[in-house]
This record gives structure tokens, sequence and C-alpha cells, in this order.
């Protein structure tokens, strides 16, 4: 700990943490069962403070986790190796510059993504990425996850929307890329390798990312159904219709009731469009719920109206977390599942997943971003009763192979971090291509040749 003294001196007595109470509470994010206790927390102002911690941490042969707001939900944003310093950009969280004509911002990467949308409002501009989790979550996780929301239906995940990144590299230099320009061909795109890199290449410092327009209006339904099958088929079927949904969010039967929907399946859809269309969408979007024997619960002929009607639908992990610590105490564990199916693949997914989970018997609630064939399995278990762990999470990783079967991926926006790298090689293997994983690895050294950053995710070193 003598040389933390050095830091402390070097970056200011405020900026180094040692305190075992805030130690703890960064050690971990909310779904990691395995952790270990950092050196410090490190509040990082700037880039520059970066480099030195970066410096310091190749001298003294220390590991760095960075964070942001630890809400990632693999593990990605836990400490798991000893003689670990937590570098934290929370405090990096300003707005640098907002182009209403470029249609861009510039942040630094702390900043919570709704804090950051409030402010756009002023321009009539939103960056569309819109996570369950977007008052706690920042610009730079999304991006650094590889995050999307419920917005995606339309606008996709994060990748769709950076432009640029500065990150300080494993040699401590500061590298730039990307363009202030959508089109951008500048050699390999090593922008959308850090987009996904969970923290593993380097440390952001700023990102350029783009924005879109707030719509001139928007209409919404609520429907509920007796089976999944026919939930998703809605959803097919709103497709086959051109029905460019921008929400389409679902809970299944045990979801909705926790949340006090009551015991029927639920869904949210949602477009934006263009003012004066209001009726003819909304009558639309009836339509395609009732001809799947949905039945429409509520509308909302405003985004903010229609805001609020989804707000049971952001329970699908907090509820789960407060039944679980009810259930199990300080033991509860909660993962949430990732999967995400094409669109066509969504009722045979749907249905296999809620079969999984009566045949495993392990609690679960199941919900997600159905609009882009992401499915959110999220199960409760008590880590002391070792046979309900195992069956929990073999369940967790059943769920990997159902996507690996319907065409879709184990991992759809939160990562691999560390309770998916089993999955991850199984989902290569399925395309045949297990090499991918060594190459990881490669890329990793090239990026940071003395192995400080987040080990241990994604795969193991
Ligand atoms: C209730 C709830 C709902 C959620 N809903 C969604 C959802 O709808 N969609 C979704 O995508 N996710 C969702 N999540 C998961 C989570 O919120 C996202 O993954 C989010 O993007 C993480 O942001 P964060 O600011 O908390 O980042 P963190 O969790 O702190 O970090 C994210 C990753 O970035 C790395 N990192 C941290 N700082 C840096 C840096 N400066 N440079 C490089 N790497 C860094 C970390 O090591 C980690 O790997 C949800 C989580 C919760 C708790």
């Amino acid at each position: 700990m003598s040389e933390l003294k050095d830091l402390k001196k070097e970056l200011g007595e405020d900026k180094v943490i040692t305190d075992p109470d805030i130690r703890r509470i960064y050690a971990r994010d909310p779904a990691s069962f395995e952790f270990q206790l950092p050196l410090a927390v490190v509040y990082a102002e700037s880039a520059d403070d970066v480099v030195d911690v970066v410096r310091y941490a190749i001298k003294n042969k220390l590991y760095i986790t960075p964070v942001f707001h630890s809400t990632s939900l693999s593990g990605n944003a836990a400490t798991v190796m000893k003689n670990t310093i937590v570098l934290s950009s929370e405090r990096m969280n300003k707005i640098l510059e907002v182009s209403d004509v470029d249609w861009l911002a510039v942040v630094q990467p702390g900043i919570k993504i709704d804090e950051f949308n409030l402010e756009l409002m002023r321009y009539g501009l939103q960056w569309p990425v819109d996570p369950a989790s977007s008052k706690t979550a920042s610009v730079g996780g999304s991006i650094v996850n590889g995050g999307g929301g419920m917005r995606g239906a339309k606008y996709g995940p994060a990748s769709h929307w950076v432009l640029g990144l500065e990150a300080v590299i494993g040699t401590g230099e500061k590298i730039r890329v990307g363009c202030r320009t959508v089109k951008c061909r500048e050699g390999y795109d090593i922008l959308h390798l850090f987009v996904g890199s969970e923290g593993t290449l380097g440390v952001v410092t700023e990102a350029t990312v783009r924005l879109a327009p707030l719509p001139e209006a928007f209409v919404g339904v609520v429907a509920q159904y007796d089976d999944i099958v026919d939930l998703a088929n809605t959803v097919v079927e709103a497709r086959r219709r051109r029905l460019w949904l921008m929400v389409a969010e679902f809970m299944d039967d045990d979801g909705s009731d926790l949340v006090g929907l009551g015991r029927k399946y639920t869904l949210w859809m949602g477009a934006d469009i263009t003012a004066g269309s209001e009726q003819r969408v909304l009558a639309r979007l009836k339509e395609v719920a009732e001809a799947n024997r949905g039945k429409v619960v509520a509308e909302a002929a405003e985004w903010r109206d229609f805001f609020k009607l989804l707000e049971p639908r952001r329970l699908l992990y907090p509820a789960p977390v407060k039944r679980a610590v009810e259930s199990y105490g300080g033991n509860a564990v909660i993962l949430m599942g990732d999967i995400a199916v094409p669109t066509s693949r969504l009722p045979e997914a749907m249905r296999e997943v809620k079969a999984a989970i009566q045949r495993y018997g392990i609690p679960t609630i199941t919900g997600g971003h159905v609009g882009d064939g992401n499915i959110h399995p999220t199960l409760w278990f008590d880590r002391s009763n070792e046979e309900q762990k195992r069956k929990a999470v073999e369940l967790f990783e059943y769920f990997g192979k159902i996507a690996i079967k319907y065409d879709g991926t184990i991992s759809a926006e939160h990562g691999i971090g560390m309770h998916k790298k089993a999955m991850l090689r199984e989902a290569y293997d399925a395309k045949n291509s297990p090499q991918l994983i060594n190459l990881f690895k490669e890329i990793k050294k090239i990026f940071d040749p003395y192995g400080i950053f987040n080990p241990n995710k994604i795969f193991d070193i």
C-alpha cells in the first residue's frame, strides 16, 4: 500500500480513495458473485489522470478495473483479481459540444444517459440508446458494453450511435479513433473494436456520438395475451405489415404478475411518427395486436404518456432483486439472460424459453426488447444452496443454447463479462470458429501488452 501514497501524491488525496467501505462498494456490479477487494478506487477527472494511473499500474504490476456506474449485468465491471485499482470515470461527465447541424455531441463518457438526453431536448435532439437503466448508466458504459435499449426496435444499439472515441491504451498512450462524419473509412475499424470491449482494451476518455431528431409525434399501446406465442406473433406480424415500431417491449405472465399487471403476457408497442398520422397508426397498432388475440388495455397518444406506461417494464430487474432479497437475504444472486434471435424465430424461441423455465423450477421472470429479438429471462437463487446454484447456472447457460439453436446470439447487449465465457466458446464452436477466442487474446495483447485492463473478462487469461 505504500506505493499508493505515491499515486495519492501525484493525483491528489481526493482522487485516490482507500477506505475499505468504498472499496467494497466498487468491487462488484449487481450480478457479480465472484469479486476481490480492490487496493483503491481512483476517480479520474481527465485523460491525463488516466494516463498517470495506467503508467502507475504498469510500473507497479497492478491491474485496472475501469468502471463508470457499475450497472453491468454480467460481471463486466467487477474486480476479480488481487492487486487491482478500480479506475472510475464517473467524474468525467461533461457535455463538451452539441452540434444541431452535424447532429453530434462530444461528451466525457461518464455522463448518465438521462442527464444527456435531458440536455439534448433543448436542441430537439436525442441519443436514442435507451437502456432500462438509463437513469444511472452512462453513455460510455453503453458504448463499451455495446448496449441497447427500449428504442432499439427502430434505432438499434450503441454501435450505431458512436462516431469517435478517445482512449488511453495499455502503453499509457492516448489514441483517437473514428471521425466526426457518419462516413469514415480510414483503415481498420478500431472504433467498433472498442464497442463491446468491456474495458479490456483501454480506458475511454471522450466520445463523439451521433444524434437523431426527436420525433414529431408518438403513439403506443399496451396489449395483454394469454399465450406467449400470440404475443411473439404480434411482433412478427407488425414487421410483415411494415409497421416500423420504435418500441416493442414485453414481460411474461410471471413478470407481469410480479410488477402488478396481472398474470398475463404484456406487450408494449409504440411508433414515432409524423404529426397528423396519430389516429391512423394507433388503429394499425390495435389491429395487429387484436389480430393475434391480444387485448389492448391502454393506449397513449404522446411519448410522455407512453413513457409512464412503460414504467412497470423497467422493473424487469429491480422486481426480482426485491423478491430475491426477501427470499434469500444477502445470499441472493440475480442473473439476467441476454439472448436475441431473428424476429422470425421469436415464437419458437420464446416458447422454448418459457418451457425451460417451467422444467428447471428456478424462480425466473422473462421480458425484454422483443422488437429487436432480445429476450431477458431473469432468474434468482440462493448462492449458499449448491444444488440450486448449479441448476440456476445450467438454466442460464441453457438460454444460450436456445439462442444458438434459433440462429441468434448468446449476448445481445450486456456483454460477456464473467458469466458468459463458456457460452461464448459454445457460440463460436457452433459457428465452426473456435479459433476466434485466441484471436481476441492476440488483439488484447496489441492494445494492452502488460495485460492490465479488466483481466479475465470475455475470456480467461
Ligand atoms: C435495472 C437495469 C436495467 C438494465 N437495462 C439495460 C438495457 O435495457 N440495455 C442494456 O444494454 N443494458 C441494460 N442494463 C445493463 C447496464 O446498465 C448496461 O450494460 C450499461 O451500459 C452499463 O453502464 P455503466 O455506466 O453502469 O457502466 P459500467 O457497468 O460501470 O461499465 C461497463 C463496462 O465498461 C468498462 N468501463 C468502465 N469505464 C470505462 C472506461 N472509461 N473506458 C473503458 N471501459 C470502461 C467496465 O469495466 C465494464 O466492462 C441494465 C442494468 C440494470 C441494473
